[in-house]
């Protein structure tokens, strides 16, 4: 079909083209039709522009667009004019403006879409607009999603370049080596039985980079987790990779640091101060009851075992002798919630593994609450003391074992920020590092241990001698960024000498067969002169869902999938042929 390559976009035109003769190409957004004179919004990547058709202008134009609907593909020539002021619209940047056309092309025609092409009533479910994903990417917000993400690309790769950085591509296809998550497996057609696994991250490449000598190397790479998916996961993510030699935790902080900077002022336009605040895991979780805490509001948890010492409640007495916590939390002015509202609460403690919620409302005098009467005065005292308690008040009260009951009271302390409101739409936003993380992680079920972060992350280096006498006291030389309570990043200085690589393994229980079955490749090369290094990993969807204030990170992927690790739009995954199954030596039971 012949048609004019555009002269202009869709959101170029201005006052100062006024007169000239234009050539657009575009989609048919809206189209009014008023019989004598027919407007159609043009609509491109870059804008909108009205156009007009009317028989002065060109008969035969106008004519032919009566035929077009939305979201047909044209081509028009014309000629720019200053707008009636009757329809003068100051709100878009091409609005004082529109073309007068005299020749129209179609250039494709299109079904109605299933649902409207525009950002006020979005009322298709996800579902439909997933399905449909090439029509819900042709909306401006999610184009403008799109072009955040690209931006944020390119300003960190300009970063680590300017910093001396390297990108290095890491195979797609590798060795099936557990990082925590399952893994997603490839069949080998040329060796029957055999698998390729998708990196869950390319942790041992990067650290075989820095055994190469390569330095400083980065990578924005896809990674696959074949977890259950939660909300904001999917079953293939984005990283920005990163990896260092002859560094230590400051060093690493100092770049992500650098790189935050830019991104605040960037993206926000916001002056990031550095140093971002640390804490370590210890404190977040007894302050805050969580590893990644959200501080755009106050909340802050008390532990009270001090208070509570003597008692002779047994509840309390029961927990400490079994080194238990009491935590407790102050919900200011909550102290005329109605029976109705605490039940509702201790429910919500109760779904995520609480015995039960203990509160007590603060009156002018004193604190009224069902177990009131098996406290002493004095700690009743140093109760509403610690907890800087008014009349009016409420407290909380939680039990259990310390990190069971601080992430109990973690989950409530944001539960309660939600019902009060406290994190307004401009909070400012609050990024920290969480340091210091426990090394394992015991696992009831499986009654083991685990890496808390992953199983070539370093001991702090005066815990080693703790790995076989008390392991679960060993602190990680490892870190997590987090923005809004979020976790956005997270890494580790490594293990770089392979024994402490192999005694790693051995607390976690794998055998030397199976740590050489596995891993043997990389303790192999940490016999060839491993330098010391670290590194540490971004989450870049959740990232730029953050940056883009979008609630969801499928609003920031092109083509996302759902909860349930499916694309709606190609219907993947899918049956196979027998044929490529047989080619891949494998049978479906
Ligand atoms: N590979 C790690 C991860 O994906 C990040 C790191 O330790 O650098 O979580």
């Amino acid at each position: 079909m012949l048609f004019k390559t555009r002269t202009h976009t869709c959101g170029e035109l201005r006052q100062d083209n006024i007169g000239q003769q234009v050539v657009l190409n575009g989609w048919v957004d809206t189209r009014r039709d008023l019989g004598g004179l027919i407007f159609i919004d043009l609509r491109d990547r870059y804008g909108l522009t009205q156009v007009v058709f009317e028989p002065s202008f060109d008969k035969e134009a106008h004519q032919f667009a009566a035929k077009l609907r939305t979201e047909f593909v044209v081509s028009v020539e014309g000629t720019v004019r200053k707008r009636p002021p009757e329809t003068d619209n100051p709100k878009i940047p091409t609005g004082h403006i529109d073309v007068m056309v005299k020749k129209l092309v179609i250039l494709n025609e299109a079904q109605t879409p299933p649902f409207p092409i525009n950002d006020d009533n979005v009322n298709a479910s996800e579902d439909l607009r997933l399905k449909y994903r090439y029509l819900d990417l042709r909306r401006p917000s999610v184009q403008n999603n799109m072009l955040l993400r690209h931006r944020m690309y390119q300003i960190t790769r300009q970063y680590f370049d300017k910093q001396g950085f390297i990108e290095v591509e890491t195979p797609v296809l590798m060795k099936s080596t557990p990082e925590g998550a399952r893994d997603y497996l490839v069949p080998s057609r040329l060796h029957a039985g055999k698998f390729y696994a998708l990196p869950q991250s390319p942790q041992t490449y990067k650290q075989l980079l820095m055994v190469a000598g390569m330095d400083r190397y980065f990578q924005i790479v896809k990674c696959f987790r074949d977890e259950d998916l939660r909300a904001d996961r999917q079953p293939e993510f984005t990283q920005i990779d990163v990896e260092m030699s002859f560094i230590d935790q400051e060093n690493i902080f100092g770049v992500v640091e650098g790189l935050m900077k830019i991104l605040f002022m960037e993206i926000w336009n916001k002056e990031l101060r550095i140093p971002i605040p640390r804490l370590s895991f210890d404190e977040a979780m007894e302050k805050y009851g969580s590893d990644k805490p959200d501080l755009r509001f106050n909340l802050e948890m008390k532990t009270l075992n001090g208070v509570f010492a003597n008692t002779s409640f047994k509840v309390f007495q029961d927990q400490l002798k079994s080194k238990g916590t009491i935590t407790g939390l102050l919900a200011p002015g909550c102290g005329e919630y109605t029976r109705n509202q605490l039940d509702v609460l201790t429910d919500f403690v109760k779904k995520i593994g609480a015995g039960g919620l203990i509160w007590m409302r603060v009156k002018p005098d004193g604190l009224d609450a069902p177990i009131s009467k098996f406290l002493s005065d004095e700690e009743k005292k140093n109760l509403v003391e610690t907890l800087g308690a008014k009349p009016g008040d409420l407290i909380f009260m939680i039990t259990g074992p310390r990190l069971k009951a601080f992430s109990i009271m973690g989950s409530l302390r944001l539960e309660m920020a939600r019902r009060l409101d406290l994190i307004k739409p401009d909070a400012e936003p609050k990024l920290l590092w969480v340091t210091d993380f426990p090394l394992l992680e015991w696992d009831e079920q499986t009654k083991r241990y685990y890496a808390m972060h992953h199983p070539f992350t370093s001991p702090r280096l005066e815990d080693v001698e703790l790995m076989e006498s008390d392991p679960g006291n060993v602190k990680a030389r490892a870190y997590d960024l987090v923005l809004n309570g979020n976790e956005i990043a997270g890494g580790s200085i490594r293990i770089h000498n392979s024994e402490l690589q192999a005694k790693m393994f051995k607390t976690l229980g794998i055998s030397d067969e199976e740590a050489d079955y596995k891993f043997g490749f990389l303790m192999n090369a940490f016999k060839y002169g491993a330098p010391p290094h670290g590194g540490i990993a971004f989450g870049f969807d959740r990232m730029v869902m953050l940056f883009a204030g979008e609630s969801s990170i499928r609003d920031v992927i092109a083509f996302p999938k759902t909860a349930s690790a499916v694309s709606l739009m190609d219907d993947c995954p899918s049956t196979v042929s027998e044929e490529q199954l047989k080619e891949l030596h494998l049978k479906i039971k």
